[in-house]
């Protein structure tokens, strides 16, 4: 007799488990698919010691009748797909049929389900993959399933669980995935029978978010309006440009109503975000994707974690243009609601009695520059928005330090207006509601960098170096765009002896080169000479400088502008020609710096993604100062 032998189905579960059950989240992650696929308008998740001790997942969804109930806990039973074609279009969460059964045989496990209109539900029992009692029961339309003690008979497998909270929070986050990716349908966390949250269906992506993420975040995230390019269709809600993470937990990304991941989108949200982000931070995201079922691939991973796409260009096309294309826009209006808190209508700005200043310009200049600022007046402007501070850190504190948010209950002097009560939420860009150059007032500047100005809203901080780089970077890529780029020629002619991958993509690129004010032409076998480099190219390594412009271009995307390209260098060109910190500026050219400023694409971040501006609202300063609480 052979040595081979068929695995029993418990055994087989067990081991098919080891893929899909990791810990207490997983056994989440698959309930609540299952109660989404099966059309629940209500899920409630109730766990007792971080999930380990028990996961009861009840929905209001379809449920089954006695033989669904009984099919759906032996492997490879699903009611999902059917056909080979029905792989290659999953419209479900689920589709692998190895859940249930995987869940089942590494717990003790209740099943009670019951579809609307029938007489009597039905209860399965099983226990470390056994059948132990199948019978009639009395629970209301909709599954519940109770997971006891999970992987009890696996002692290894317990072994690697963590601590209960350590559980609890990835079981927590499994949750919020899921409610942020369906907000049509009413979520409760209950851990050890106290409530953790609650989420009242909405249609309201934000309404969502605020109740996962807090008011704070949610009032400042941009909407991304909903569009479609090559089929992918985006939409969701994103940081404003300069708030990162440093981590990736608050970059959340669904497709189809999975949230997944894929380095390609990492990628196309940074690549969307371009200078409006820090180096090496994420974006905040609540991306949106939606494409044909069929043009992608989730049958990657037994968790389905990961998604393959059949056309990820235009998947990342489509992510990198309605990024770049909502923080432009948007930044280009008058940004209502920042940092407000709740579903709170910006409130007035309120109107402290002013302590004497303390003024470091003569009054009459200070006049002067007012009435210069007064000739923009007439332009349309961006109000100048709660930046991050700190971008690299979401601590709570120091968002909260500087970031204006208006309390609810005023002080008695600022309820005798309310302008920007009666503007919608999406109104168009409202001239009127945009700070007007006279809102302004330069008052010095502190520690030889950062000027300070009095806004309408309270303290404004502008880094005079950060908004330099802003400037000069804006006007720098205009010109690259339109003229091209200042060229110097080359006394000697470098030559360039390149891979012949890179040889082939330089030579489809030449013209681009030359736009970015690179003249090169090929010069035999796969060498490049190059007679003319950027004049502002103060590289002692032209050499190197060529090797990083190819690295760009290969790395570019099809779509983006191929002027990206040079963006990079020219970020890092204007760094070193922007005013430094300890420049004097004269207020003339402050007042010009901040003109200069105000009138970019996106002037509250430096091309590196630093705030170019801050702002201390009078509410933070009188909380500072005692004067309310
Ligand atoms: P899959 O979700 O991949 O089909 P599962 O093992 O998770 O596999 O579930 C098996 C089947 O049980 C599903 O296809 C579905 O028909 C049924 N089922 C599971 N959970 C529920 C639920 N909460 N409500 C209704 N039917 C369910
Ligand atoms: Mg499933």
């Amino acid at each position: 007799m052979g040595k081979i032998r068929l695995l029993s189905d418990a055994l087989a579960s067990q081991v098919a488990a080891g893929e899909v059950v990791e810990r207490p989240a997983s056994v989440v992650k698959e309930l609540v698919e299952n109660s989404l696929d099966a059309g629940a308008s209500t899920i409630e998740i109730a766990v007792q010691r971080g999930g380990i001790a028990l996961i009861r997942v009840v929905d209001d969804g379809s449920g089954m009748n006695r033989d669904d109930a009984l099919m759906c806990v032996e492997r490879h039973a699903t009611s999902k797909i059917r056909t080979k074609d029905d792989l290659a279009a999953i419209g479900t969460l689920g589709f692998r049929g190895e859940a249930l059964p995987s869940i089942a045989s590494v717990s003790k496990f209740r099943l009670a389900t019951r579809e609307p209109g029938a007489l009597t539900g039905t209860e399965v029992l099983i226990n470390g993959g056994k059948m132990a009692a199948v019978k009639d029961c009395g629970e209301p339309p909709g599954t519940q399933i109770e997971v006891r003690s999970l992987f009890f008979n696996i002692p290894a497998r317990r072994k690697f669980l963590r601590t209960e909270n350590t559980e609890f929070s990835h079981l927590e986050q499994t949750v919020r995935v899921q409610a942020l990716a369906h907000p049509e349908v009413r979520f409760a966390l209950v851990r050890n029978d106290r409530l953790v949250f609650q989420l009242p269906a909405t249609k309201d992506g934000r309404d969502r978010i605020r109740g996962l993420a807090g008011a704070d975040l949610a009032g400042r995230l941009l909407e991304v309006p909903k569009q479609t390019h090559h089929g992918v269709t985006v939409s969701g809600f994103i940081g404003p440009p300069g708030m990162g993470r440093s981590d990736r937990k608050q970059m959340l990304t669904f497709l189809n109503g999975r949230p997944v991941e894929a380095a390609m989108l990492t990628y196309a949200l940074r690549e969307g975000y371009h200078t409006a982000l820090m180096k090496g931070q994420y974006p905040v995201t609540f991306l949106f994707l939606e494409t044909d079922p069929g043009a992608v691939d989730v049958n990657v991973h037994p968790a389905k974690r990961e998604v393959r796409f059949h056309d990820g260009n235009s998947v990342r096309d489509a992510v990198i243009t309605a990024v770049s294309d909502t923080l432009t826009r948007q930044m280009r209006r008058p940004v209502s609601g920042v940092g407000l808190t709740g579903a709170e209508k910006p409130m007035p700005v309120p109107v402290p009695a002013r302590a004497e200043q303390h003024e470091l310009i003569p009054e009459s200049e200070q006049r002067s520059l007012r009435k210069d600022w007064s000739d923009l007046a007439s332009v349309p402007r961006p109000s100048l928005p709660g930046i991050e501070v700190g971008s690299s850190s979401s601590s709570v504190s120091e968002e909260r330090g500087l970031s204006p948010r208006p309390d609810p209950v005023e002080s008695p002097e600022t309820t005798e207006k309310a302008p920007v009560e009666e503007i919608e939420e999406r109104a168009e860009p409202d001239i009127e509601t945009a700070p007007k150059a006279e809102d302004f007032r330069l008052l010095g500047v502190l520690g030889k960098l950062y000027v300070l100005l009095e806004g309408k809203e309270g303290l404004v901080l502008m880094d005079q170096h950060a908004a330099h780089e802003r400037v000069l970077f804006e006007e720098m890529r205009r010109r690259m765009e339109t003229e091209g780029v200042p060229t110097q020629a080359l006394l000697v002619p470098l030559t360039v002896e390149l891979a012949p991958r890179d040889f082939d993509l330089v030579s489809q690129n030449l013209e681009t080169l030359a736009k970015l004010g690179v003249s090169a032409e090929p010069f035999g076998g796969n060498t490049l000479k190059i007679d003319a480099l950027p004049t502002f190219l103060k590289s002692d390594d032209p050499e190197r400088f060529i090797h990083q412009v190819i690295d760009e271009l290969r790395g570019a995307s099809r779509q983006t502008s191929k002027m990206r390209l040079g963006e990079d260098m020219v970020a890092t060109t204007v760094c070193r020609h922007a005013v430094k910190a300890n420049d004097p500026l004269h207020s003339a050219e402050l007042d010009k710096l901040l003109r200069d400023l105000l009138v970019c694409e996106m002037p509250y971040c430096c091309p590196h993604g630093r705030p170019t501006l801050i702002q201390i609202s009078y509410a933070e300063l009188e909380r500072k100062f005692g004067r309310r609480t």
